[in-house]
């Protein structure tokens, strides 16, 4: 079963879903005025491997990502983000294109890394254009609930009509009222009072009617919006990177539970930051590494996903380039294993038939190999990943199983079989695609071939002094042979 760390409880709980067998899941996306960067794609990754746990636990997910092309506020060091300038308008000045073509551009750059990193995708990408309507309807019932207020054109969010504002930041309303640096707007009641709906000034280019006059919606707004459009008015899951707490999940939880008076989240998943030579990377700082850079150095875009899930999610994940050689070669060593394992299985089939006679052995993986069964292996790995998603732990019993199952010498179908199992089980939480198409392909040569089929003429005829003779011949060459019911199996020597 799963457990997990809840931000809204503080504290690791069971996962139980509201539905049996299926999950509903939210995680925040990108704002698609510019490449996502290395950082946003780890707090994506961890949603994935997230993801991954619940259909390897048998769960059918339902899982929604924002595309945020509506563009959001520059200034985030603000604790209530409302001014500053629109990303996507800098974005427009920068590129001098349209808002449709910018955030066009940088979704399908999105939805590129998505695929080179082997994301198990979403359900649905929504892009918060096209749910204005939606977001209106909400705005338009909290102004009547009395939760928000409409003046010159904008709307806010009255929080001192929430009671539990700041359950999941652990912020308290008087803090805020004390935080110096809140921006106060002309038309905020308060100052911590947050944007469901912002007037346009005449030269803003996105903007849509409303009852409120032109304008365009705040930030948080667009997340209940689209989450409740697709996946109803409570969540089992909301996920998204530290950042995102205060004030956009705060903001949401807010404004949704005032819409439906039940619960926005059960529960809420918060990954740390990824940090570049140990300092904090940001987009406005312009000090970010997309996954083309790693292409481009001739690194792997699967190194990168193994870098991340060799941290846990709620660590900060320190990323380098001597971090990066270190995941390339327990890459490797992953891609060496299953090339070897996939080769032995190969070979074992390489023999008339013996496909049939393969596909007839049972898979058991309590199957003994070393002193370890995949069976055992597999549980563990299954109980490290729901233990709050400890992906480093699971890797480190995964090396070790190659480790032991290295070490033995010879491998029988069975036990091939079990391994083959056991790395199809324990991928669908990793995700990794291996490249196992082999520069100098190991294949049976043709002469040991011969050599075996002249070897079972020779058994049929009772010349069992030639069998024997070419069975060694055989040997010496590197290779075994082992009967089965459908005739001779040829097998590499295991030293591969
Ligand atoms: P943004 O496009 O800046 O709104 O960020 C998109 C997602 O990436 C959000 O969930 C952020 O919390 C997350 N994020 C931003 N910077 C980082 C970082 N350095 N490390 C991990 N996640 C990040
Ligand atoms: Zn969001």
């Amino acid at each position: 079963m799963l457990i997990i760390y809840n931000t809204l409880t503080n504290q690791k709980e069971y996962f139980k879903s509201l539905h049996k067998g299926k999950v509903n899941m939210y995680s925040c996306g990108p704002t698609v005025y510019n490449y996502a960067h290395i950082g946003n794609l780890k707090t994506y990754l961890n949603a994935d491997t997230l993801k991954r746990i619940l259909t390897f636990n048998g769960y059918e997910v339902k899982q929604i990502m924002n595309i945020t092309d509506v563009g959001h506020l520059t200034d985030d060091d603000l604790n209530q983000a409302d001014s500053g300038d629109d990303k996507m308008i800098e974005a427009m000045k920068r590129e001098k294109k349209t808002p449709q073509i910018i955030a066009e551009f940088y979704t399908k750059s999105f939805m590129e890394d998505l695929e080179i990193l082997n994301f198990d995708k979403a359900t649905y990408y929504p892009r918060a254009t096209k749910h204005i309507d939606e977001m209106i309807k909400i705005i338009t019932v909290l102004i009547k609930k009395d939760f928000a207020y409409e003046k010159n054109g904008n709307v806010f969010y009255n929080v001192d009509k929430f009671k539990n504002y700041g359950k999941l930041s652990n912020k308290k309303i008087e803090d805020l009222k004390h935080g110096a640096r809140l921006e106060n707007h002309p038309d905020k009641k308060h100052p911590y009072d947050f944007a469901l709906w912002l007037k346009a000034p005449k030269d803003h280019i996105l903007q849509w009617d409303s009852p409120w006059g032109i304008g365009y919606p705040g930030w948080h707004i667009e997340c209940s919006a689209m989450s409740m459009e697709y996946l109803g008015e409570t969540l089992d899951i909301h996920t998204g990177g530290e950042d995102n707490i205060f004030p956009h999940h705060e903001n949401e939880i807010t404004q949704s539970e005032s819409f439906t008076g039940k619960p926005f989240a059960n529960y809420w998943l918060h990954s740390r930051h990824l940090l570049v030579d140990g300092k904090k990377m940001s987009k406005s700082k312009n000090n970010f590494y997309r996954v083309q850079d790693i292409i481009n150095k001739h690194y792997s875009p699967m190194a990168f996903r193994l870098l991340v899930l060799s941290a846990h999610y709620r660590s900060n994940l320190n990323f380098t380039w001597k971090a990066m050689d270190q995941a390339t070669k327990n890459l490797e060593t992953i891609t060496q294993f299953i090339k070897k394992i996939k080769t032995l299985q190969n070979n074992s089939l390489s023999i008339n038939n013996a496909k049939e006679d393969f596909k007839q052995v049972s898979t058991n993986m309590d199957i003994q190999i070393g002193n370890i069964t995949p069976n055992d292996c597999l549980n563990k790995f299954s109980l490290a990943i729901n233990d709050d998603l400890n992906t480093p732990l699971a890797l480190s019993i995964i090396y070790r199983f190659i480790s032991i199952v290295n070490k033995t010498t010879e491998l029988n179908q069975k036990q091939i079989k079990a391994i083959l199992l056991f790395w199809k089980k324990v991928n669908i939480v990793l995700g990794l695609k291996l490249n196992l198409v082999d520069k100098e392909k190991i294949s049976i040569p043709k002469k040991i071939t011969e050599l075996a089929n002249k070897r079972e003429e020779a058994r049929t005829n009772k010349n069992f002094d030639l069998a024997d003779k070419l069975r060694n011949e055989i040997k010496i060459a590197g290779y075994t042979l082992e009967d089965s019911s459908t005739g001779p199996i040829i097998k590499i020597i295991n030293k591969l």
